[in-house]
């Protein structure tokens, strides 16, 4: 499905440099010249081990999102997905070996994806051993650990049923974690991610809560195109009068004042759109406390007080304060 490295043009080349290498904080020379000699020390592929516990795939979904673009075989051809559930062609036994195999050399990028129960390990059974001591397993034997999407970093939706659902921070204690909290992950997000791995042989700086800066420094409500109607408090109270179609969507229960990510300026689907400027509100997808914590999603309510309890909560279970493989940091 990918497209050989060989066959991205230069042009390809250097158009997703200009656009990586400013959230990288590189220039446009210094990024191309990084991944070049990344490209070349890692001519055997870096091995990437994707686990999924209780998820409902659409986190690799979005991923095959980035299979498309050209360019994103700049990433896919310098790794090699060796084992993940649901694009293998494995199952069974075969695909068990494969999974020891990978665990007993080590050195892998863990990406996991869904959430962990805690309630009873049956909840969540892969080959018959409890998921949640695969991700243990697996863990200990990384060289990097990226939690794919909101449910692996936090819990997300299964955190609202009777699983007990945490994120991998719960269950791997003593390794940094890169929580990519997106419901579903985007896949720029993953991509680049991987590709600052990959240049820089460490984890970006992150936030308390172990999301990367990069991506999840600013509040959604500081990047809308309709914050000029909150900041005039014209909001929209009636989804079927054309004359408020552009109003702020805050009385609509709009999280965006309180959820920090990039999607008014990055947007998703190759930029096509975000969830605010379809007319939906931002539902707080990249916070801890999604899903349950957000609810009511549609109506008017006062965020504050229940995310400053998510963050404390998130804070709380966030087991490092250094967030690099090779020692640097949180900044
Ligand atoms: S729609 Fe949401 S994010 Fe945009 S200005 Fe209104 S409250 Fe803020
Ligand atoms: S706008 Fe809000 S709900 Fe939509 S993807 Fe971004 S963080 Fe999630």
């Amino acid at each position: 499905m990918t497209t050989p490295l060989e066959n991205i043009s230069r042009r390809d080349f250097m158009k997703y440099c200009a656009a990586t290498a400013a959230v990288l904080g590189l220039s446009e020379f210094e990024l191309a010249t990084k991944v070049s000699e990344a490209l070349v020390a890692t001519r055997a592929k870096t091995p990437v081990l994707w686990l999924e516990g209780q998820d409902c795939a659409g986190c690799t979904i979005s991923f095959a999102g980035a299979l498309n673009p050209p360019i994103a075989s700049l990433i896919l051809d310098t790794l090699s997905v060796r084992y993940h559930e649901t694009i293998m062609a494995a199952s069974g036994y075969e695909a068990e070996s494969a999974y020891h195999k990978i665990v007993k050399a080590g050195g892998y990028v863990l990406c996991v994806e869904g959430s962990i129960p805690t309630a009873d390990d049956r909840f969540c059974m892969i080959g018959r051993r409890p998921f949640r001591e695969m991700v243990e397993e697996a863990g200990a034997r990384a060289d990097a650990i990226i939690a794919v999407g909101a449910c692996a970093a936090y819990g997300g939706i299964p955190a609202a049923g009777p699983t007990g659902a945490v994120g991998i921070n719960r269950i791997i204690k003593h390794k940094p974690i890169i929580n990519l909290s997106t419901c579903p992950v985007h896949c720029d997000h993953l991509v680049g991610i991987i590709l600052y791995l990959l240049t820089t042989g460490t984890a970006p700086p992150v936030d308390e809560i172990g999301r990367p800066k990069m991506y999840f420094r600013e509040l959604i409500h500081d990047n809308c195109r309709r914050r000029s109607y909150f900041d005039n408090e014209m909001f929209l109270t009636d989804w079927n009068d054309p004359t408020q179609k552009n109003w702020c969507l805050y009385m609509k229960g709009c999280k965006g004042p309180e959820t920090y990510a990039d999607c008014p300026v990055r947007r998703w689907n190759d930029g096509l759109n975000f969830c605010i400027d379809c007319g939906a509100g931002c539902m707080g997808c990249a916070e801890p406390d999604f899903y349950a914590g957000m609810t009511p999603l549609y109506t008017a309510e006062s965020g504050r007080s229940r995310n400053n309890r998510s963050r404390k909560h998130a804070s709380s279970v966030f087991p490092l304060k250094k967030q690099d493989m090779k020692g640097g940091g949180q900044k």
